[in-house]
Formats: structure tokens, C-alpha cells, sequence
């Protein structure tokens, strides 16, 4: 029997054979009490990859991005994101309860917000309004499909925050995929932000973590901030030998996945009733959906589980995911069980 294909996250990746190799190898030390050689070590070349001074370790890009966004909002400050970003929908509140922040969303397109509309929602400063402290870009743009936010719009926006001081922060859980896309230097991608938070546990196969970089100042206040939200952790070179490996040798890796993704997504276009705009398809997620038969989706969840294929259903929307674990013949029996319930 074939094993499962898994198109419901990234997240799924397993490690590879290298990392757990790597894993065995690691010096450790005890990175609360100040000395573990493979988590700076990680931390370095990833600021040092992304153009900036430092780097910080994180157990989730949850932390990341809201340890970015208590370093510069707080308290009843506003935070200007796209409406459908990560940060404001899908981290529990988290803005709300630690930065004590509010948000102020923007309806974008493709995950892009326009910079006139930006510039509208930034607050004049008097007595009575909150003070915009922080714009945040999503790139790619999970919500929006895996859409990857145009470098010219991103400097677009960071023209914004600098004529209104406002902070700017990059949740680039996903921004590997933007770099493998485009060809554009992840340096030219991050130099225009302040902080950015990244992802090692999706596409690039590490098992947990995520790494936050900005200034050496800013990261010093976010390692403190870790402490207090108990995300200090031990050992924790075991995971960041992992890490080295992802930033080291799995971005390049990423352009499988969207040749796949691409496959997939001609393949469902091509279906009875399937709604899928392939505008939107630019990396490695794809939805699509199937108007009027909403209510057949639960059991089209068990017809594809039965073919040992996962998906999954956001609302109306079904979301398939490639990454390392899925290969062409995952892409072919998906589509085959897709056909057969759409026939
Ligand atoms: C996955 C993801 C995160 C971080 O998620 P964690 O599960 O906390 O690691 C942040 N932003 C985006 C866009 C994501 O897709």
C-alpha cells in the first residue's frame, strides 16, 4: 500500500535523513544560561542571509511575528496589516494580548495592500487617535494563495512607514518561496524592513522553529521577551541543527514543490465545477473551490482519505499544499481521486 499524500500543509514535512544526522553531531550546550554554540550559530548565518544584525530562535513563527510586533507596538498602538494576514487572523489574539496592540486592516489583492490606501489608514497624530506604530507585509501571502507580494509594492509601503516613522516588519514564514520564484536576493527582499520573521519548519523540513532577525538592539529586547513568554529553551541546538540544514540546503529544493503545485492546480482547472484562478497559483499553495456543492465537501474529505490523499477545506475553499514529502506520483493520485469525485 502507498503511503499517505498530504497536501494539508508544509508544516507536515518530516526532517530529512541530513538533519538527523546533523542532530547527532550538534554541539550542545544551555541556550537560557547563555552558551549554545549550534543555536548562535544558527542565528547568525540567518541574519547574516537575510542582511541583518542579529538573529533570534524561536519555537514558532507565532513568535516570531509577535515578538516583533511588541517590539514595535504597544499598548493601544495600531498595527496596519493586510486583511487576510497571519498575524491578525490566524495567531490566536495573540497582537491583542501581548502587544496589547490593535490592528487596522487593509483589503488587499493578492496579498498586496496599495501604498494611497496605507497612507490613508495611518492615523493623524492628536490626542484622540492611536498612534500607527507598525505596517506588516505577509510575503508569500498564505490567505491569498501563496501570492508573492511585488518587490516594487514592498518598497512602495516601506516609503510609507518612513514618512510616517512607522516601524515595518516582514512575516516571511514563506519568504523562501518568493526568493526561489523571483530570483530575487532574500537580501533585496529584507533590506527595506525593520524586523523579519522566518520559517524553517514548513518547506525547508525542520521539525520546529523559526528565526527572528533585525537589529542587534531590537533582537536583545526580543530575547527577553522569549524568556517572559517561556519560548527559552534549553538544548535547543538539537532543533537548530536542523535549521543550518534547512537554510543551507533546502531553499533551492523549493521550486519542486511549485513545478508541482502547478501541476496540480492545471489538473483541478480542468474539472467540472472547479474554480480555481491560476493567477493565484505562484508557489506552493493552491485553492480552489467547487460553487453549490458546499455541502458535499466533508464527504469528498472521506472519499479522498479512503485514497489515502488529505486536503483541506477553509470555508468554502479547498487549500492544497506541496512540499519535500509530496512527489508527481502524490500529484497523480490526487488528481485521479479528484476525478473520480467530480465525474
Ligand atoms: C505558518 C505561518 C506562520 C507561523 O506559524 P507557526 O505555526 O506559529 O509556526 C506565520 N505566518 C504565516 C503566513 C504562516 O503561514
Amino acid at each position: 500500500m502507498h503511503k499517505i499524500s498530504d497536501f494539508r500543509s508544509d508544516t507536515v514535512t518530516l526532517p530529512t535523513p541530513e538533519m538527523y544526522e546533523a542532530m547527532a553531531r550538534a554541539e550542545l550546550g544551555d541556550d537560557v544560561l547563555g552558551t549554545e554554540p549550534t543555536v548562535t550559530r544558527l542565528e547568525a548565518m540567518t541574519a547574516d542571509l537575510l542582511g541583518k544584525e542579529a538573529g533570534l530562535f524561536v519555537p514558532s513563527g507565532t513568535m516570531g511575528n509577535q515578538i516583533a510586533i511588541a517590539l514595535h507596538a504597544r499598548d493601544g498602538e495600531e498595527v496596519i496589516c493586510e486583511f487576510g494576514a497571519h498575524t491578525y487572523n490566524n495567531e490566536s489574539g495573540a497582537l491583542a494580548l501581548i502587544a496589547r496592540a490593535q490592528v487596522r486592516p487593509v483589503h488587499g489583492s493578492l496579498g498586496m495592500m496599495e501604498p494611497g490606501e496605507v497612507q490613508k489608514l495611518v492615523r493623524p497624530k492628536n490626542i484622540h487617535n492611536p498612534r500607527t506604530a507598525l505596517i506588516t507585509v505577509e510575503n508569500t501571502h498564505n490567505a491569498a494563495g501563496g501570492t508573492i507580494v511585488p518587490l516594487e509594492n514592498i518598497h512602495a509601503l516601506a516609503e510609507v512607514a518612513r514618512r510616517n516613522k512607522t516601524a515595518y516588519h516582514l512575516d516571511g514564514a514563506r519568504l523562501w518561496n518568493a526568493h526561489v520564484a523571483t530570483g530575487v536576493p532574500l537580501k533585496d527582499w529584507c533590506a527595506p524592513f525593520d524586523t523579519i520573521s522566518v520559517c524553517l519548519s514548513k518547506g525547508l523540513c525542520s521539525p520546529v522553529g523559526s528565526v527572528l532577525v533585525g537589529s542587534r538592539e531590537q533582537i536583545e529586547r526580543g530575547r527577553y521577551m522569549r524568556k517572559q513568554l517561556g519560548g527559552g529553551m534549553r538544548q535547543s541546538g538539537l532543533l537548530a541543527a536542523c535549521g543550518i540544514v534547512s537554510i543551507t540546503k533546502m531553499i533551492e529544493r523549493l521550486k519542486d514543490d511549485h513545478a508541482n503545485a502547478r501541476r496540480l492546480a492545471e489538473g483541478l482547472a480542468g474539472l467540472r465545477g472547479v474554480q480555481l484562478d491560476m493567477s493565484t497559483v505562484q508557489t506552493n499553495i493552491l485553492y480552489f473551490a467547487v460553487p453549490g456543492r458546499d455541502s458535499e465537501f466533508d464527504t469528498w474529505l472521506k472519499r479522498l482519505a479512503e485514497q489515502k490523499v488529505l486536503a483541506m477545506v477553509l470555508g468554502n475553499r479547498w487549500r492544497l499544499v506541496t512540499h519535500n514529502d509530496v512527489d508527481h506520483e502524490d500529484v497523480d493520485r490526487a488528481l485521479q481521486a479528484w476525478r473520480q469525485i467530480l465525474a
